[in-house]
């Protein structure tokens, strides 16, 4: 498996290709504003098509550019406690206009879901199986990724090296969050390594071992 990652928009989220260069095909992780054109011009490049979209949750800094990649035939996926906030993302645009001055009215596109997911579920592509696990609390709907043959879990803003996911936002909450983390994160093998919607990867064991704000139970 090999993985890509790049960051984008006013929110440096990060955005994840998994590539498989024996199919052609890859699996993006999240869809950051100013991703699309410049992730699709790249694969189309190197021959490569987006099989599916897996959104690790519905705030617009990770589906901002969604529907671009679901119109270059991207199959999307989500939670669908999220639901509200991808369809309807000009609900939100206000806010985010507020923070970041000058975004156009075309960064607030919504997309339509093609595959709700729930927590237990299991994704497989480009001849991976992603199990599937929902760590709720930063948001209604977020979800993590969890590649088991390959050691890595794609878990958005649930926890980053060092620190968690902002719980103030609508929906959001710190003993939910706290839960996730320490039922279905500290839960999967230390030597996992978990890759975040925003700033650099970590692991498991070391989050464990010395994440501040969320000590294990
Ligand atoms: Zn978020
Ligand atoms: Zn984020």
């Amino acid at each position: 498996m090999k993985i890509e990652r790049a960051a984008f928009g006013p929110f440096s989220t990060n955005c994840y290709l998994i590539t498989d260069d024996a199919t052609k095909s890859c699996v993006v992780i999240d869809a950051p504003p100013g991703s699309g054109a410049p992730v699709l011009a790249a694969l189309e490049r190197r021959g490569l098509r987006a099989e599916s979209l897996l959104l690790t949750h519905g705030h617009w800094d990770h589906m901002s550019d969604a529907h671009l990649f679901q119109k270059a035939g991207a199959k999307v996926y989500a939670h669908k406690d999220d639901r509200f906030i991808i369809e309807q993302v000009d609900l939100v645009a206000p806010k985010y206009k507020a923070m970041v001055p000058g975004l156009p009215d075309s960064a607030f596109t919504p997309c339509k879901v093609d595959v709700w997911l729930e927590d237990g579920d299991a994704v497989s592509a480009i001849g991976f199986t992603f199990e599937v696990r929902h760590v709720p609390g930063h948001c209604p709907g977020s979800l993590l990724f969890h590649c088991v043959s390959e050691k890595i879990a794609f878990v958005g803003d649930a926890i980053f090296a060092g620190s968690v996911g902002r719980t103030d936002l609508p929906g959001g909450d710190w003993n939910t969050l706290l839960k996730s983390i320490r039922e279905k994160i500290y839960t999967l093998p230390a030597d996992t390594a978990l890759l975040p919607g925003h700033g650099d990867e970590t692991s498991v064991g070391e989050e464990i071992e010395s994440n501040p704000y969320a000590r294990p139970a």
